[in-house]
């Protein structure tokens, strides 16, 4: 009896050609670095009539200035996100949760974005590319469109796409992630997250963004706890403030009581750096 059933794997060299590709095909699955997809190969009872990989296309590789901020393209790696100086000064927080994320073979192999498209809820990089105002451009036979990272996780995806890169716009002054695991099959993989991003100017921040990978639903915004930040410059913010706040956010998240309390941990060192920051 054989592991995998059969299917004709291609490896097309533009976008275009994937496209038809996928069009064409009864059941297909697009190969990026091949960490959850190789999985799906054995363990899915709806087997891929066609494996579409990715690798050749030349298009959806690299990281450029795009404006004031960077274009990601899909297929970049995750080393190759860790080794960028462009994502290093403008965007830590990418860095931060891009060298927990896995291990090293992991993160050689594994791409921006599958982790995005793989559409799991523990994965890290969407609630940090979530903080930071990202975008997704996705390539369809119909054509292409750019769509908010947030958006484009709210709804079910199109039933055939092919994501082509992520637009991170100007960098905010502050970024950080802050996260927590568990072992799961001899690896540590997130059990809860908290990306946070502001623009800071002197002593004052604005447009705070608190995003939550709680590993049991889609990123969630910490709303209560974004309002209490983006009043930093108005006084001394205190703990108990933000403790209300959270309590209060959380109604909307799926984060029980240990969660809670890990992430109430995360953002008392949070405003401790805040504080250091802003004097
Ligand atoms: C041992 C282990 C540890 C891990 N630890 C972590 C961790 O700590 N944090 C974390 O975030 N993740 C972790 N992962 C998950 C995984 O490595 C990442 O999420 C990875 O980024 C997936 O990318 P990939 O390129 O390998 O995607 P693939 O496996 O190739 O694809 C994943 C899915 O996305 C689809 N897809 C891929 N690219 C595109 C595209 N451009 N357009 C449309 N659809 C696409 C594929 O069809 C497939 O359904 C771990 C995985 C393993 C095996």
């Amino acid at each position: 009896m054989p592991i995998l059933k059969d299917f004709k794997f291609h490896s097309p060299g533009s976008l275009n050609a994937a496209l038809a590709l996928l069009e064409k095909a009864r059941a297909p699955l697009l190969l990026a670095g091949g960490t959850f997809a190789l999985n799906y190969l054995k363990k899915v009872s709806k087997y891929p009539t066609d494996v579409i990989s990715l690798k050749k296309i030349s298009s959806l590789k690299g990281i450029k200035a795009q404006g004031k901020g960077l274009w990601v393209g899909a297929m970049t790696a995750i080393y190759e996100l860790i080794g960028s100086r462009a994502v290093c000064d403008a965007f830590p927080s990418v860095i931060e949760a891009s060298s927990k994320l896995g291990t090293t073979p992991i993160r050689n192999m594994a791409t921006i974005g599958g982790n995005i498209a793989s559409r799991f809820y523990w994965v890290d990089l969407p609630a940090v590319l979530i903080s930071l105002g990202a975008s997704v451009t996705l390539a369809t036979k119909k054509g292409k469109k750019t769509v908010a990272l947030e958006k484009f996780l709210s709804v079910p995806p199109e039933k055939k796409y092919i994501l082509t890169g992520i637009v991170l716009p100007k960098g905010n002054s502050l970024s950080f992630y802050f996260r927590h695991t568990k072992t799961a099959q001899e690896t540590d993989v997130p059990s809860l997250g908290l990306a946070f991003s502001a623009v800071k100017k002197g002593r004052v921040i604005s447009c705070a963004r608190c995003i939550v990978n709680t590993t049991s639903s889609f990123p969630v915004a910490l709303k209560k706890v974004e309002d209490v930040f983006n009043n930093f410059s108005s006084g001394d913010i205190r703990m108990d403030m933000i403790e209300k706040a959270l309590l209060e956010d959380a109604r909307a998240t799926k984060l029980d009581d240990h969660r809670l309390h890990l992430l109430a941990v995360d953002l008392e060192k949070l405003l401790g750096i805040l504080r250091q920051k802003c004097v």
